[in-house]
């Protein structure tokens, strides 16, 4: 019987941790932090942060400017995530609810 020597090939199943777009059913990978603070209901030195990929920066940011949330936008990549969106349970959801919410929060 010979060996046939071995021919396992390791399979890839570490993904890398690719941090996506914020934007609902949007997979792309965040290129971008968008950080806004609702005053309502966060201390003034409280930043929550969305991630967004090059198409949707723009839509959050206004998202966020007419409401008057948001603060700043800063280019993803340098690590400090103090709170990062990713995945989280605050999603920017869909603009038509926007508005409607007493809290100020944006939909989910
Ligand atoms: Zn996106």
């Amino acid at each position: 019987m010979l060996a046939s020597g071995s021919s396992e090939q390791p399979q890839p199943q570490d993904a890398p941790d690719v941090p996506e777009c914020s934007r609902k059913a949007c997979r792309a990978a965040a290129v971008w932090q968008v950080k806004w603070n609702n005053p309502k209901i966060h201390t003034p030195a409280r930043r929550k942060i969305w991630l967004a990929c090059d198409e949707h920066r723009p839509w959050l940011e206004h998202f966020l400017q007419q409401r008057l949330f948001w603060r700043s936008t800063e280019p993803l990549g340098a690590g400090s995530s103090e709170e990062s969106g990713a995945g989280s349970s605050e999603e920017p959801g869909d603009a038509d609810q926007a508005g409607s919410g007493p809290a100020g929060e944006p939909p989910s």
